[in-house]
């Protein structure tokens, strides 16, 4: 069994934390999705597990995102954006991502999240937070070591700033060096950022294809 393996075996049975099992198995299915199955678990993290130099690291699930697709942004309008805007960088097979069906491959880029289950108005707590980056981020992040990780928002990035120990702030297009690896910052893709313009696809383009030179992916 490889780590990936070894570890979305585990982490999909977690349940340390009660507020966010309750939310997770018991949040309504939208009209639209209604005669679909909602995977309801931690929603397990993927991209080119045995090539991967950037590691893209978003808040935590949506309701009818990953937490009922089963896989990190798929399903929703935030995965459709940063889908978009990695297949401009040359990173993604497709640009969208709409099932674990989809047939979509990622290229040096793994994604994941700081929180792997859904919480209530995308607010986890953060005993949640650190609950979830002691036990499953910090793992991956080791795992996985890449040279640049892509914080989608303040709390992405505290996630990463726990999971490696070090204290940064937020300011988006900004980046940090922690031991080698680059942390670049950037609003996340949700509808509230992008429909206002607050995260345009260019600028974000723009981070990954920085994120991509530094991992040195060709
Ligand atoms: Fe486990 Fe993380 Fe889900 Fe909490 S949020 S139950 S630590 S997987």
């Amino acid at each position: 069994m490889s780590w990936y393996e070894g570890f979305i075996d585990e982490l999909i049975k977690c349940r340390l934390c009660p507020r966010l099992v309750k939310y997770r198995e018991e949040v309504k299915p939208l009209p639209k999705f209604s005669k679909e199955h909602y995977w309801r678990k931690p929603v397990p993290p993927w991209g080119d597990i045995n090539n991967a130099k950037i590691m893209i690291v978003g808040l935590a699930p949506a309701a009818h995102g990953g937490n009922r697709t089963g896989r990190m942004f798929t399903g929703d309008s935030s995965a459709q954006f940063l889908f978009k805007a990695l297949y401009m960088a040359g990173l993604s097979s497709k640009p969208y991502s709409i099932s674990r069906n989809d047939g979509v491959s990622l290229r040096c880029v793994y994604i994941t999240s700081a929180v792997k289950c859904v919480p209530p108005n995308n607010k986890p707590s953060s005993d949640e937070l650190s609950t979830c980056v002691s036990h499953w981020l910090s793992r991956e992040i080791k795992y996985v070591n890449p040279r640049s990780i892509v914080a989608l928002g303040r709390i992405a990035l505290l996630g990463i700033e726990q999971a490696l120990g070090f204290k940064a702030e937020f300011k988006h297009g900004s980046y940090v060096d922690v031991n080698g690896v680059r942390i670049f910052m950037s609003y996340h893709p949700s509808p509230r950022n992008t429909n206002t313009g607050r995260l345009k696809i260019n600028d974000l383009v723009s981070i990954l294809l920085l994120a991509k030179d530094y991992a040195g992916c060709t």
